[in-house]
């Protein structure tokens, strides 16, 4: 029997595969069947005695209980088991039912076929009594003693096959029945033997012919375990447009409340009619197609294969319905981007180049005065800087996202220079802005990278200036908050609506509403914070008010765990 289920198969080539396997395993297990079972006479009803009466495995336990207890009663014995041969392990493993065990003690019994009394009847496939099993080596391997057992008799389950002349033309042996403490003080005995072994050989005549149906309903469970558990939808439709099967994430895709829709056409259930369409399409030409199309908010992938039986013979439609919204918004950013960054990149480029000109049209100085000229060199120099930052922004992104890690140069931090050289470099872009320090007299020294922390607090002021149009108080806060320093930038800019809070600081999301929008910007300097920050063992939070204002929060520990603290010069 299988022994569980390895990895769900999530593409198309993969689920036929898996599909196809099954099926083959079923029609060999059905083939199996046909050999195993017994010539069968009619019963008194009229209908054939067949082992079907055994395919549901509550019948073969009873059946098997039956046996135990009347192995126990005629034997007069105090406890019986039945041990099968496990290929996977090489082991014998007790089964249900028994009699004078716990369901612990049965679930744990498991003997090696190198081992015990049981390994010995299995390999030489006999009989073995066993009058003091304390005394006997063997009986302590198999690890008896804790089943308070005294003697026992063990037979082995052989299996024959014969030809219609009915001679044996194979034989195997499948597992032993042990039978443990006689009563009333008596000894097993050859006759017990015999008796055992006439009981054993019709265990064995119904487990062999229970076995391939049994295996057979676990195949059906694992190919059902299988299908429910891919994220992909899956819909299979028979020739004729009736639904045979539909997964769990199909039904969620087409929000259909319960899976009674098997055996109904798919016309009348599915109700988007673009995917009724393709699925029409792809039922008249018989199989592969693949098409992307959008129900409701989400886009789904469709793929179709045609199902077939063993024979080749095409029998159905399979349809797999991939989620695929996620991976086409990530795509809409990243083409959005594209285009945020060029317009970020010439913005810069267009005033250097635009000061320059004009110097250039100027060599004598006739029109702009030392002052003026010095002026637009500055204006130069922090276009030239900005342009830096957004390149190294990019190439910080970039090595986060192919899973490198932000490297930190930790040394002990001077705060509030890194706070004005901060604020500083703002003031050239911040003419309606009030940008404002609020600092205690004495802040503990922080392990941290300077120029990391730089980039944090520039970028956050950047957006307090940038989001804040008309103007308004920028503040800087920063205390100290148990073993770590709390920083809190402020704005009284437009604010962020609260459904975007949490979103602000996933790579390239910009919020696509109101005057937001009407702001330049590339949608990774908070995704960047926020690594920056991670990086450094803090955590990063916003609170804001549509149309008043933004603060953003993050923490930095004191001493980060795994920072060696080489201090190096820090200003
Ligand atoms: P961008 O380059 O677009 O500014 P960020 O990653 O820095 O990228 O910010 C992501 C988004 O968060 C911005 O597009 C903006 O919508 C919003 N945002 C960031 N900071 C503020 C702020 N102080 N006030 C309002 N919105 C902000």
């Amino acid at each position: 029997m299988t022994d569980g289920v390895g990895s769900v198969p999530q593409t198309l080539p993969e689920i036929q595969a898996e599909i196809t396997a099954l099926r083959r395993r079923i029609a060999e297990l059905e083939c199996a069947k046909q050999r195993l079972e017994p010539p069968t006479p009619p019963t008194t009803e009229g209908r054939p005695r067949t082992v079907l009466s055994l395919v549901n495995s509550d019948e073969l336990t009873a059946t098997l209980s039956a046996f135990v207890r009347r192995v126990t009663g005629v034997l007069r014995a105090e406890k019986c088991v039945i041990l099968l041969y496990d290929d996977a392990g090489r082991a014998l493993v007790a089964q249900q039912p028994a009699l004078g065990f716990t369901a612990e003690e049965l679930a744990d019994y498991r003997v090696s076929i190198d081992q015990g009394i049981a390994g010995d009847v299995f390999r030489e496939s006999r009989a073995i009594i066993c009058h003091a099993c304390e005394e006997d080596p063997r009986c302590q391997e198999e690890a008896l003693g804790r089943f308070a057992v005294k003697d026992s008799l063990s037979v082995p389950m052989v299996m024959e096959h014969r030809n219609a002349q009915q001679q044996v033309v194979e034989r195997a042996t499948i597992g032993v029945v042990h039978v443990f403490n006689k009563r009333y003080g008596a000894k097993f005995t050859e006759e017990d033997v015999q008796l055992l072994s006439v009981f054993a050989r019709n265990a064995t005549a119904i487990l062999s012919s229970a076995r391939p149906l049994l295996q057979l309903a676990d195949e059906k469970r694992r190919l059902e375990f299988t299908l429910e558990s891919m994220t992909s939808g899956l819909l299979v439709i028979a020739t004729d447009g009736h639904i045979q099967l539909i997964n769990a994430a199909a039904q969620a895709s087409l929000r259909l409340a319960s899976r009674a829709v098997i055996g109904q056409p798919f016309t009348a259930v599915v109700d988007d009619a673009a995917l009724r369409d393709f699925l029409a399409q792809a039922l008249a030409q018989g199989g592969d197609l693949a098409h992307e199309i959008t129900m409701g908010e989400r886009i789904c992938q469709l793929q179709t294969a045609a199902v077939r039986d063993h024979r080749g013979q095409v029998t159905g439609l399979m349809c797999v319905m991939h989620d695929v919204t996620d991976l086409r918004n990530l795509e809409r950013l990243k083409s959005d981007f594209v285009s945020t960054v060029s317009h970020e990149l010439r913005t810069p480029l267009t005033a250097i180049k635009g000061f320059i000109r004009t110097l250039l049209d100027d060599p004598a100085g006739a029109y702009f005065d030392q002052d003026t000229r010095m002026e637009f060199y500055g204006i130069i120099d922090a276009e030239c800087d900005r342009l830096t930052r957004l390149i190294s922004d990019l190439l910080n992104v970039s090595r986060i996202e192919r899973g490198q890690p932000l490297h930190l140069q930790y040394g002990e931090v001077d705060v509030p220079a890194c706070v004005a050289r901060a604020v500083h470099l703002q003031r050239s872009y911040a003419d309606r802005h009030t940008l404002e320090v609020e600092l205690p007299d004495a802040l503990p020294p922080v392990i941290a990278d300077r120029d990391k922390l730089d980039q944090i607090l520039t970028n956050l002021l950047g957006n307090a200036v940038k989001y804040s149009p008309e103007g308004g108080v920028i503040t800087t806060r920063v205390r100290r908050e148990g073993e770590a320093l709390l920083f809190a930038v402020s704005d009284q800019g437009i604010g962020i609506p609260h459904d975007q809070l949490e979103k602000i600081f996933d790579r390239f999301h910009r919020v696509y509403s109101g005057d937001s929008q009407r702001v330049g910007g590339t949608g990774i300097g908070l995704f960047l914070v926020k690594s920056l920050v991670e990086a450094h063992h803090g955590a990063i939070w916003v609170e804001s008010t549509l149309g008043k204002g933004s603060t953003f929060y993050f923490t930095l520990p004191l001493s980060p765990p795994g920072a060696e603290a080489a201090p190096r010069a820090s200003s």
